[in-house]
């Protein structure tokens, strides 16, 4: 595929091949984007603007709408490029396409939303007959930075809610899953969105990052990604906007009176969803004790029964990892973890790129597996004596962007929700629980502001404060 670049879909002679993690083909090749694209694409864009501040808002609802009406048609064919470039299973992938059409109407909905209040001037001595008002104005252009692992619809949750809000846009897509993000850009052209708003450039972020970030008519950087790459890019922007979706290893406390089928079906799935690369993923498992052996017990007989292998397979539960370099990396991490003492239950095999589903008990406090974010199919689950010391083991960690209990008791359930240092608190469900529409974002190295589209438009929009100073 190509790059598009003032309106204009471009190649280059230096190519980049987009390999199917699963067997190594190469799918397609896209242009290795340099920082001369980079400077021409933000020039597109400063253009772009003049036209998207001025698109009323009944034509951004109109575009949004009908790129999600395109998305929808072409579900399949977009579930098949999610499936291939990345790591998806194909029924997986079907979810993501899906989810993508709700964030684009999810868009729609909000552009019509964006408000203002009237303002009490007459508040402050000297102040009377002041009559005024703010509203909302687009902020100008935004580079927009997406990680592999939900390779549409976190694209979607920066283009939806940037030409909502009236501004245009520098995406640079995942190098080694950059189809799903320009088969988006045709659809918003198709849908009618005008050229030079939405420029997408293909490349590495280590070449071409720098030059997109720290460009000062970049208004703001909408980012995707891990923590390495977020602290770097916040250095280097300036004086701008900053949103950073960061990573995490996300806790679930499981209580002695919760219902433990539900918590171990949940947390299987929010443990090796996208073959446990997912910002979400369930990482760390404390269960009280009385329940502990039953729990690591069924956990594991439900892990031991995952289909792994062929993506494109209707009944395959867990792909490969994105690339070989990751697996064998998770495997290092867990062959640490094995010689500080911990115990493998399941999983622990290797083969290329694909790293089985594997349940870790009697982790040490301190290895990899326990304290960084591991982004792949490994999960730890720890005994507790009781709550309190699973808010404690839950918040002794530098991340905090979702968490989860189960119980049956209200009260424990509101005194996590109070204690527990994150963005989200899942009750009686898995960390990797979202819908588009809520407030999504964390606190400590797992961000800075909230996605969901409303949430994402407040970001991507800034009050203009209109004061009327009357005779009357
Ligand atoms: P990554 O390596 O940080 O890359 C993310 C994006 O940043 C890619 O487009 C990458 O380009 C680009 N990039 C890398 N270095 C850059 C630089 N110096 N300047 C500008 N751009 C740069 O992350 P990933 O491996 O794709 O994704 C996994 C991470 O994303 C995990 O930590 C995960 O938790 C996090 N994540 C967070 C959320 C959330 O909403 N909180 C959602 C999903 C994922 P290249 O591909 O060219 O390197």
């Amino acid at each position: 595929m190509k790059m598009l670049i003032n309106g204009e879909w471009i190649d280059k002679n230096e190519k980049i091949e987009v390999i199917d993690p699963y067997n190594g083909e190469v799918i397609d090749t896209v242009p290795r984007g340099t920082v001369e694209d980079v400077n021409r694409a933000i020039s597109a864009a400063v253009e772009g603007f003049e036209i998207s501040k001025k698109l009323p808002v009944h034509k951004r609802v109109a575009i949004l709408r009908k790129t999600a009406q395109i998305v929808e048609e072409k579900m399949e064919e977009f579930a098949q490029i999610i499936a291939r470039e990345g790591s998806k299973t194909i029924r997986e992938a079907r979810k993501e396409a899906y989810r993508c059409t709700v964030t684009l109407n999810v868009a729609a909905d909000e552009a019509s939303r964006i408000l203002g209040e009237t303002i009490a001037f007459d508040q402050a001595v000297g102040s009377e007959n002041r009559r005024g008002y703010y509203y909302r104005m687009p902020i100008g252009v935004i580079a927009a930075i997406t990680p592999f692992n939900d390779p549409l619809n976190l694209v979607a949750h920066k283009l939806g809610p940037a030409i909502a809000g009236g501004n245009s846009v520098v995406l640079k897509p995942a190098t080694v899953t950059p189809l799903s993000a320009l088969k988006l850009g045709e659809a918003f052209l198709e849908a009618g969105l005008p050229p030079k708003i939405l420029n997408i450039v293909t490349g590495y972020g280590s070449e071409i990052g720098d030059a997109l970030v720290s460009d000062p008519r970049i208004r703001m950087v909408s980012f995707t990604g891990g923590v390495e790459a977020g602290k770097h890019i916040t250095k280097l922007a300036g004086l701008k906007k900053i949103g950073m979706e960061l990573g995490s290893n996300s806790p679930v406390i499981v209580l002695a009176d919760a219902d433990l089928d539900k918590a171990v079906e949940s947390s299987v799935s929010g443990a090796f969803w996208a073959a446990g690369q997912n910002c979400l993923g369930v990482q760390r498992i404390y269960v009280e004790k009385p329940i502990y052996e039953d729990f690591v017990k069924k956990f594991v007989e439900r892990t031991k029964q995952y289909k792994v292998g062929p993506k494109l397979d209707e009944d395959c539960d867990m792909g490969p990892m994105i690339t070989e370099k990751e697996a064998i990396r998770i495997e290092q991490w867990v062959e640490e973890a094995i010689k500080a003492g911990a115990k493998v239950e399941c999983g622990h095999k290797r083969e290329g790129a694909i790293y089985w589903p594997t349940v870790l008990t009697n982790v040490p406090e301190g290895v990899k597996v326990d304290c960084q974010e591991v982004f792949a199919p490994v999960v730890s689950i720890y005994p507790i004596e009781d709550l309190d010391e699973g808010i404690r083991k839950s918040n002794a960690v530098d991340y905090g962007l979702h968490a989860a209990i189960f119980t049956n008791d209200i009260n424990k359930a509101f005194k996590a929700i109070e204690e527990l240092e994150v963005g989200g608190v899942m009750v009686n469900d898995s960390t990797d629980y979202r819908v588009d529409a809520m407030p999504f974002g964390g606190v400590k190295n797992s961000g800075l502001g909230r996605e969901g589209i409303k949430f994402a438009l407040l970001e991507m929009t800034e009050p203009k404060v209109v004061m009327f100073n009357l005779d009357i």
